[in-house]
C-alpha cells in the first residue's frame, strides 16, 4: 500500500508543499503521495488524534496550527522546543514526533547560496513573527555574533528578544538606518512588499558593500527589497530556497531517502509560481 503523507493548513490551496514532495516520489520512485488537508482550527486536534488511524506516516502542518501542533504532539525535537511551533510531524514507534525544519531549511539555504554567510558577525532581522522565531533560532544556533530585531510593533521585537535573550535586542523600524550600518547579514521576514513588486523599500544605503541581504518571502521570488540590494551590488538570497530546503527532513523521515534540492525542482516551482500568481 502507498506510504500516505500530508500538509495539512487553512486556507491550504496555494501550499506548494505538494509539488516538492510528489517530484521527490517520482524521481526516487516510491510508491507514495503527499495530500493536500484543509483543517479549520476547531478540527485540528481530532484530525491529529486520527493519524495513526488513517494510514498516515506523518506529513506538515502550516498556518494556522504550528502552535496547537507543538501542544498536541508527544515529544519534540530541539528545534521545535526552541521555536515554540511544529510544522513537521512523524511516528517513531508509535509515538507521535513534532520537529520544526524552518531554521533548516533557512540555515540551509544560504550555506547552499553564501557558504561563508556564518561569519556574517552581526545579523539584523526584520519582523518578530513566526517565521522570524524559526531565523533568530537558526542565526543563534550557528554562531552570529549579535542579532536585532526590528519590527514595527515593539512589543512584538521584545518579545522575541526575550524568548532568545543574550546576543539579541529589538528595536523600532526607526532606529534601521543606524542598525544597517554595521550588519552583515540582512534578513526580512515581514509580509511587507509581499505580492506587490512596487512596495516602498527601505532605503539600504548605510549597508556595508560586503552585506548578504535574504528575503524569506518568495512570492514574488525577486521580492522588492531584493531588487534594490541587487542594484546596489549587494550579495543576495530568495526565499524559495528556504521553502525547498525545509521540506527535505520530512521527506527522508516519512519516505527514508534523504533528497535533494535541485535546479529542476527549483525550476519546477519557480513556473508554479508564474503560473499561478
Ligand atoms: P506573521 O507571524 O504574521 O508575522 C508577520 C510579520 O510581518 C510581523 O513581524 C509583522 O509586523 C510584519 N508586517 C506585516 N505587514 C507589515 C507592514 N506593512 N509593515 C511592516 N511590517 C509588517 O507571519 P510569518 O509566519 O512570520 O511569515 C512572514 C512571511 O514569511 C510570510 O510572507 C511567509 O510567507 C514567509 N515565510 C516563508 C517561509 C519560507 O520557507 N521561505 C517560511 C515561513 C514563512 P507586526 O508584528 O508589527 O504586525
Amino acid at each position: 500500500m502507498a506510504e500516505r503523507a500530508f500538509i495539512c493548513g487553512h486556507p491550504i490551496e496555494h501550499s506548494r508543499s505538494p509539488l516538492i514532495h510528489t517530484h521527490w516520489l517520482r524521481e526516487f520512485r516510491i510508491d507514495g503521495v503527499y495530500e493536500r488537508r484543509d483543517v479549520p482550527p476547531e478540527a485540528f486536534a481530532d484530525f491529529v488524534g486520527a493519524l495513526a488511524d488513517e494510514g498516515y506516516v506523518g506529513g506538515n502542518v502550516t498556518i494556522p496550527h504550528k502552535e496547537h501542533a507543538y501542544s498536541l504532539v508527544q515529544r519534540r525535537d530541539d528545534a521545535a522546543e526552541a521555536i515554540g511551533a511544529v510544522n513537521t510531524l512523524w511516528f517513531d514507534d508509535g509515538v507521535l514526533f513534532g520537529g520544526n525544519t524552518d531554521a533548516y531549511g533557512f540555515a540551509a539555504n544560504l550555506d547552499a547560496t553564501e557558504p561563508a554567510w556564518t561569519e556574517s558577525g552581526t545579523a539584523t532581522v526584520l519582523g518578530a513573527g513566526g517565521a522570524a522565531r524559526a531565523v533568530v533560532h537558526a542565526l543563534l544556533t550557528r554562531g552570529l555574533r549579535e542579532i536585532r530585531i526590528v519590527n514595527r510593533t515593539l512589543s512584538r521585537a521584545r518579545a522575541l528578544a526575550d524568548r532568545f535573550p543574550g546576543r539579541t535586542s529589538h528595536h523600532g523600524w526607526e532606529a534601521l538606518p543606524e542598525l544597517l550600518s554595521d550588519t552583515g547579514l540582512l534578513v526580512n521576514t515581514t509580509s511587507l512588499g509581499m505580492g506587490d513588486p512596487t512596495a516602498a523599500v527601505l532605503d539600504l544605503g548605510p549597508l556595508p558593500k560586503s552585506a548578504i541581504v535574504a528575503d524569506i518571502v518568495y512570492v514574488p521570488l525577486q521580492t522588492p527589497l531584493l531588487k534594490e540590494a541587487a542594484q546596489r551590488g549587494l550579495r543576495t538570497v530568495d526565499g524559495l530556497g528556504m521553502l525547498l530546503h525545509q521540506a527535505v527532513p520530512g521527506f527522508e523521515r516519512w519516505f527514508g531517502i534523504r533528497p535533494e534540492v535541485t535546479s529542476a525542482l527549483r525550476d519546477a516551482v519557480i513556473a508554479d509560481l508564474q503560473e499561478k500568481q
